[in-house]
């Protein structure tokens, strides 16, 4: 709906100023041409504290199931890949949607992938799923082409230049290589758990929207598929996942050097 945009766009300036003003999360930045070089992997383990995610009767909670994994996974990826991983919870918390985003875009991240585990009311569900984050939303103009405002006060000292695009728009500068990071997980992921490549599906999510680097949303597998559930546990698996990763990241941060 073409109409509502600039009230909308306004809406996100606006949000963004105020947001700019308080403390977190960090404004995005306009991402530079060597955002796409790996250098700091963002990985963000879904769920937490009040909010437990997939939980199944006596067995697994996704917030548990997600953090355990990641921490596996951040010596490992360190180590193998040469990169630094920073982690948006070490523990049970709760964090919000745009603190995670915040999170990310403060620790400078070249890429962010968020862990999830799936439910289902169908036992039979299974496997791994990638999700980008693709809203439709169009990115606002420099606020000078707009003839906004483009310089934000600062209490007692000199103005200083506002470079930002609105929250809600950030993640939307990202879809070619947010795509290309999917497609080397689904490759990667794919053919490690089910033999074939995954579909790459792309849909509005709350906490890519504001991360200012490519990012995706790996879903491992259903906690509701009794097999799938003691897999997900596994050391095998977390082993296995580890591989996955540094394989569709190597060929990621090959696709980075070869545009260099
Ligand atoms: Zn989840």
């Amino acid at each position: 709906m073409p109409r509502a945009l600039p009230i909308l766009s306004a809406l996100a300036l606006t949000v963004t100023l105020l947001s700019a003003q308080a403390s977190a999360p960090d404004p995005p930045a306009v991402p530079s041409p060597s955002s796409h070089a790996l250098r700091v992997l963002v990985l963000d383990p879904g769920h937490g504290g009040d909010d437990t995610g997939a939980q199944v009767d006596g067995g697994l909670v996704e917030k548990q199931v997600t953090l355990d994994l990641v921490r596996r996974l951040q010596p490992l990826l360190e180590s193998r890949l040469g990169i630094r991983v920073v982690l948006t919870r070490m523990d049970d918390r709760t964090l919000t949607p745009d603190q995670r985003a915040g999170a990310a875009n403060s620790a400078h991240a070249d890429a962010v992938i968020t862990v999830h585990v799936n439910s289902s009311v169908r036992p039979s569900a299974s496997g791994p799923e990638i999700f980008l984050h693709q809203s439709g939303a169009t990115p606002l103009s420099p606020p000078s082409v707009e003839g906004a405002a483009d310089h934000l006060p600062v209490p007692g000292g000199q103005p200083r230049p506002l470079t930002f695009t609105p929250w809600s728009a950030v993640q939307s500068q990202h879809l070619f290589t947010s795509r290309a990071l999917g497609e080397h997980l689904a490759l990667a992921v794919g053919t490690r758990f089910g033999g074939t490549p995954l579909r790459v599906r792309a849909v509005p999510l709350r906490m890519l929207a504001g991360v200012n680097a490519p990012a995706v949303h790996l879903e491992l597998g259903y906690l509701t598929n009794p097999d799938e559930a003691v897999r997900l546990a596994s050391e095998l698996f977390q082993t296995q996942m580890a591989d996955g990763l540094v394989d569709a990241l190597t060929q990621f941060r090959g696709d980075a050097e070869a545009a260099q």
